[in-house]
């Protein structure tokens, strides 16, 4: 199948997922993965109509943003962030998806200030409480939400997960279900600098569980680009 098909089928599923749960699928945005896909397939995705466009890697992005392979796209931040790559990237994505820790938050915000703009971020949650992921612990949420007070030159607007990889979606259901319900609950408190409104979850395998538990943001790569070879690189 053609990047294009394999986007139409994404979002119709999408839809479809939206309308089983009686939500507006208007409401929810593809975030096509683009990994180790080149700028020619990346504009085929965004000519295909994806929302935006999420990048891994931070050389990656700057090499593919040279090459214009966004354009017309907004771009997002969606892989681990190093502290000091957050220069490179600060002002060139609308929204960082993994922050994992406080400290990452506060370079972002030093970097956003010194630019004079504000940087949008969700902060990433381990919610599988797997040892080898990054992202806060739920109980540590609340204690960080805290600390953004601080940062002025940052927004917080949501939350990010990965769950553990598993053969049946079904599985991940309960992860899903998980941070909908953090979602509301930090909605329902007063944090300075905090606007609850987005929910990135779902990658190929599962996102269609995703969305009916709520999500917004859905970040596919496989299920666009097909399998990437890690051989290659
Ligand atoms: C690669 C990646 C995805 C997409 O994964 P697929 O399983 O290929 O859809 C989503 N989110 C993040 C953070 C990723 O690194």
């Amino acid at each position: 199948m053609s990047i294009a098909e394999n986007v139409k089928l994404v979002k119709e599923n999408i839809e479809a997922a939206a309308i089983r749960c009686g939500r507006d699928p208007a409401d929810i945005k593809l975030v096509a993965a683009t990994k180790m896909n080149d700028a020619f397939r990346v504009r085929e995705a965004i000519a295909a109509g994806v929302d935006i466009c999420g990048e891994n890697r931070v050389q990656e992005l700057q090499e593919k943003l040279a090459q214009g392979a966004y354009d017309g796209c907004p771009l997002h931040f969606i892989g681990h962030l190093q502290k000091n790559k957050v220069k490179y990237i600060i002002g060139k994505v609308e929204l960082i998806h993994s922050v994992d820790s406080v400290s990452l938050a506060q370079e972002i915000n030093k970097r956003a200030a010194a630019l004079g703009l504000t940087q949008d971020i969700l902060l990433e949650v381990n919610i599988g409480a797997e040892e080898n992921k990054s992202g806060f612990a739920p109980e540590e949420l609340a204690c960080a939400l805290d600390e953004m007070a601080q940062f002025s030159s940052i927004r917080v607007l949501g939350l990010m997960a990965i769950p553990p990889v598993c053969e049946i979606s079904e599985n991940n259901r309960v992860y899903f279900r998980r941070m909908k319900q953090l979602f509301i609950d930090i909605g329902q408190k007063k944090y300075d600098n905090v606007i609850m409104q987005l929910l990135s979850m779902g990658m190929s395998a599962d996102y269609e569980v995703a969305v009916e538990e709520g999500a917004n943001l859905v970040r596919v790569g496989t299920g666009i680009f097909g399998a990437r070879n890690y051989a290659l690189k």
